[in-house]
């Protein structure tokens, strides 16, 4: 996948994504990021992006030209037009289920970082596919969106990650939270480990992860909860968990009460 990223700060882009698993990946060639600097694409001696907004009112905008030029020089070097993200308190809300579908159609993308109030709309009306927010409030630039979009539709790549199973075994791939985890010491500060993590039986480790998932997302996400198919649980043991975790929750909270 090949992701670039149009922005006012190369360096923040770079700084963040040339570490960790995505510098790991993009050094094996599995992912390439490239952050691309607006200014250098503007024609006046000042490197100036940015302008007045017409009708008054306060701070400045991002002028049309500079980032159509960019934006223009990404596509031509692309050899075709590339799917354009703006990164936009005004777009759809990105969660896993957008970047599952961003990463099935495309795997080039460009995401166009803003500044100040914001872009020029009519480079938005002439070059930008869709917006995307990362959720309802509002940030000072794009940049650390567009960083979650890249990341999040990468380590989706095969071979960024060990196996498959390290992103889809993950809070929200299957409409769930994650269950909680636990490593060294088995007491730390006085709390101990959950007995049955340290049992070695495989079977009533993976039924205990499966309850307290469904318990947690029970209680902290009842709205994605309500949205989980049941259905999907074709064994007879995988709904007797999900009652189990039901009837253990009603009697926690019982207890609580
Ligand atoms: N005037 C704009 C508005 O009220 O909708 C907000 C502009 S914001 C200060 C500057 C830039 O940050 C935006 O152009 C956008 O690229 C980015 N940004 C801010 N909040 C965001 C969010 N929730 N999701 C994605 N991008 C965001």
């Amino acid at each position: 996948m090949k992701i670039d990223i149009m922005t006012l700060f190369p360096d923040a882009i770079d700084a963040m994504m040339g570490q960790s698993i995505m510098g790991r990946a993009q050094e094996r060639g599995y992912i390439r990021i490239t952050a691309h600097q607006i200014r250098d694409y503007t024609t006046n001696k000042q490197m100036q992006v940015d302008d007045y907004p017409y009708g008054g009112g306060r701070g400045a905008v991002m002028q049309a030209d500079p980032l159509y030029r960019c934006w223009d020089h990404i596509c031509q070097e692309a050899g075709q037009r590339v799917h354009t993200i703006y990164l936009s308190p005004c777009g759809r809300v990105f969660n896993q289920e957008v970047a599952k579908e961003l990463k099935a159609r495309y795997d080039r993308l460009i995401l166009v970082c803003g500044h100040y109030e914001g872009v020029d709309q009519r480079f938005l009306d002439e070059c930008v596919d869709e917006e995307i927010s990362m959720g309802d409030f509002v940030l000072t630039g794009g940049e650390i969106p567009a960083m979650a979009v890249a990341d999040c539709l990468c380590r989706m790549v095969p071979g960024v990650l060990p196996e498959e199973s390290c992103y889809t075994d993950e809070s929200h791939w299957n409409g769930l939270l994650e269950y909680p985890q636990y490593s060294r010491p088995e007491v730390w500060h006085g709390r101990a480990v959950p007995p049955v993590l340290l049992s070695g039986h495989h079977g009533n480790v993976d039924d205990w992860r499966k309850k307290e998932s469904y318990k947690r997302t029970m209680v902290r996400r009842p709205d994605m909860f309500a949205r989980f198919d049941e259905t999907q649980l074709t064994t007879k043991h995988d709904r007797k968990v999900l009652q189990q975790a039901k009837d253990e929750l009603r009697q926690e909270q019982e207890d609580q009460a």
